[in-house]
C-alpha cells in the first residue's frame, strides 16, 4: 500500500510527453523553501489499495498516456508501496520517471533501492532549494537537482530543455488547481 496524496491522471507539466503523475504523502527532509509542506505528514491521507493503483494504471495505459512520474512528499520514504507500484507500472511499459529529495548516493544505502531503480527510467535527485531556482531545465525545481538516466527513455537533453510549465485545473464546482514548477506556480497562484 501507497499513501498517495494526489493523482493527476494526464499531465505535460511534469515530465517528458503525457504523464500520470502521482504525489505521495510524507517526507521529512525539510528541504529550505519546500513548497509542498502540505504532504509532510504521512498520516494526513489513507493509503490507497493495490486495486485502486492497479485499476489507475491500466487506465492511464489504455488512454495512451506515455509514462508515470511519482513525486511527493518524498517517494522513497515509503520503499516497499513505490517499488511495488514502479513494477506495476513497467509491466505495462509505461515510462517511470521518481522525483525524490535524497540524492543517488543516500538513496543507494537504503537496502530496498536496487528495486525501486530496477523499475525506474530516470530519477531526479536531491532536495529542492528555493535558493537556487532551476531556469534552464524544464519540469526540476532547483538548480542543484541532477538527473540520473537508467535507461535511454529520457536520456535526450532537449526533452528537459524548454520553457516552464504550469497547468491550471478548473473542475466542474469550480475549484482550481495549478501545478508544475514551484516558482511560476507560486506566481500564478498568487496573481489568482
Ligand atoms: S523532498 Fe519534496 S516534499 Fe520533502 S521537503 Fe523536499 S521538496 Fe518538500
Amino acid at each position: 500500500m501507497l499513501r498517495v496524496a494526489k493523482v493527476i491522471p494526464q499531465t505535460t507539466a511534469e515530465g517528458p510527453f503525457e504523464r500520470c503523475a502521482l504525489w505521495v504523502a510524507g517526507c521529512d527532509l525539510a528541504c529550505p523553501g519546500c513548497c509542498n509542506p502540505a504532504l509532510f505528514d504521512p498520516d494526513s491521507v489513507d493509503p490507497f489499495e493495490p486495486g485502486a493503483l492497479l485499476e489507475l494504471l491500466d487506465r492511464v495505459h489504455g488512454a495512451g498516456v506515455e509514462g508515470l512520474t511519482v513525486l511527493g512528499g518524498e517517494p522513497l520514504q515509503q520503499p516497499e508501496g513505490l517499488a511495488w507500484l514502479l513494477e506495476q507500472a513497467k509491466r505495462l511499459e509505461l515510462g517511470v520517471i521518481v522525483f525524490t529529495g535524497y540524492e543517488l548516493e543516500e538513496a543507494e544505502r537504503h537496502p530496498s533501492f536496487n528495486r525501486i531503480w530496477a523499475n525506474l527510467d530516470t530519477l531526479v535527485d536531491g532536495r529542492f532549494d528555493a535558493r537556487q531556482p532551476e531556469l534552464r531545465r524544464r519540469f526540476i525545481g532547483s538548480a542543484n537537482q541532477r538527473l540520473h538516466h537508467r535507461t535511454q527513455r529520457y536520456a535526450d537533453p532537449a526533452l528537459w530543455h524548454g520553457p516552464q510549465r504550469v497547468e491550471v485545473r478548473v473542475d466542474v464546482d469550480g475549484h482550481v488547481e495549478v501545478h508544475g514548477l514551484p516558482r511560476p506556480v507560486s506566481r500564478l497562484t498568487r496573481a489568482l
